[in-house]
């Protein structure tokens, strides 16, 4: 038996002639860029996000980065963000010009650790960039609190969380503005690299969509220099296609989540994901920490279980920030956090036997391993 970490095709397949017609509109119309797709797409997502406006963009890289250009951000400013995440969050703060200040997460939900961060804040720091991590949503109300006290902005990477909430309050609108990654294995996926950033001013909204397009919202139009990064008409497309569905699509990861919570019950080597209350779980990944954890990834791969690591290194140890010569103490959280995680299968239509047998390797694997 075999277990998919992901299973795109055969999501794909459930939406086969919806996706089959709408790309073949797309084709004969003949536009690929600037065209329908996308404006509506825009439209569309920032009211299924409850926000005012949309933005698209080519990554939820360029999101990020287009998002602190158009606050200002640049050099001689300090960005805090998490140490656990992808390495967008960070990067983008470098590219932008301005220092990267790391900050440990919660041992529960792996966010950023709101008690840690006034301790990070100088005189240079311009914002705080949360990072909604495997779908669970960073702790918004005490970070906001800390922001208006220094007057600094909320830049919400929401790359891993379409459609997770706290108290029903969709995340992207606690902050300022909300990046998007619709990589193609995010919960919501193109059929490629896609982007987008929402927020509730629109003054924002212009600033950025004009730095995403050569600095003009009209074609012609250049009152800065901005950069070249568009969503194309067919990713657009796709993702019309998917958000119909996006609502089903996270409450079967639920239902999964919850299944594999019973199935791994009792397991005292294994630490289950904590979802704090109030707070709405959306399961992009479904990652436990794990006693002997690359024994046992290697142990599920031999048994036909595809697993993952997110993420192997803690950004402030990657060669990347070798500058800066961070030890473990630095952020110890993380740092063992990376040391354990395992990340098992998780998507819609994974079925309630495969999240059994993946629960009855992992039992018979400690089971065995004690022996
Ligand atoms: C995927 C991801 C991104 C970047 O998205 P791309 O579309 O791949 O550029 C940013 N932040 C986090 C936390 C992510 O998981």
């Amino acid at each position: 038996m075999r277990v998919l970490f992901n299973d795109l095709n055969s999501l794909h397949d459930t939406i086969k002639d919806e996706l089959t017609q709408s790309l073949s509109r797309v084709i004969n119309s003949g536009i690929f860029l600037r065209g329908p797709e996308v404006k509506y797409f825009e439209e569309n997502f920032a009211s299924h996000a409850d926000s005012r406006f949309c933005v698209s963009c080519a990554n939820g890289t360029d999101s990020l980065y287009i998002a602190m250009r158009s606050l200002g951000v640049g050099p001689g400013d300090e960005v805090i963000v998490p140490s656990h995440s992808w390495i967008s969050t960070s990067e983008t703060v470098s590219q932008a010009g301005a220092r990267v200040v790391f900050c440990d997460i919660t041992s529960d939900t792996y966010t950023i650790d709101p008690s840690l961060i006034e301790e990070k804040v100088t005189q240079n720091t311009v914002g705080i960039i949360p990072v909604h991590l495997y779908g669970h949503p960073a702790d918004m109300d005490s970070i906001c609190k800390i922001a208006d006290k220094y007057k600094l902005w909320v830049l919400e990477d929401c790359a891993q969380s379409h459609q997770a909430d706290i108290n029903g309050k969709r995340v992207g609108n606690f902050g300022v503005a909300g990046s998007f990654s619709f990589y193609p294995g995010k919960n919501l996926g193109a059929f490629g690299d896609a982007g987008c950033v929402v927020t509730s001013s629109r003054e924002l909204a212009d600033d950025m969509a004009r730095f995403a397009r050569h600095g003009g919202l009209t074609k012609g139009e250049h009152l800065i220099e901005g950069i070249n990064s568009r969503m194309d008409e067919i990713q657009a497309c796709v993702l019309n296609t998917k958000l119909p569905h996006l609502s089903s699509w996270t409450d079967l990861r639920i239902r999964a989540a919850s299944i594999y919570n019973n199935e791994l019950l009792g397991i005292d080597k294994i630490t289950l994901p904590t979802v704090l209350p109030g707070f709405k779980h959306v399961w992009h990944l479904y990652v436990v920490l794990a006693e002997h954890r690359d024994e046992l990834m290697e142990y599920l791969f031999k048994n036909g279980v595809e697993t993952n690591i997110n993420y192997p290194i803690s950004l402030p140890f990657l060669p990347a920030y070798s500058r800066y010569a961070f030890q473990p103490y630095d952020f110890p959280v993380s740092f063992n956090h990376s040391k354990n995680v395992l990340s098992l299968p998780m998507h819609p239509l994974i079925s309630s036997q495969d999240i059994k047998h993946v629960s009855n390797l992992i039992r018979h694997f400690y089971q065995t391993r004690s022996i």
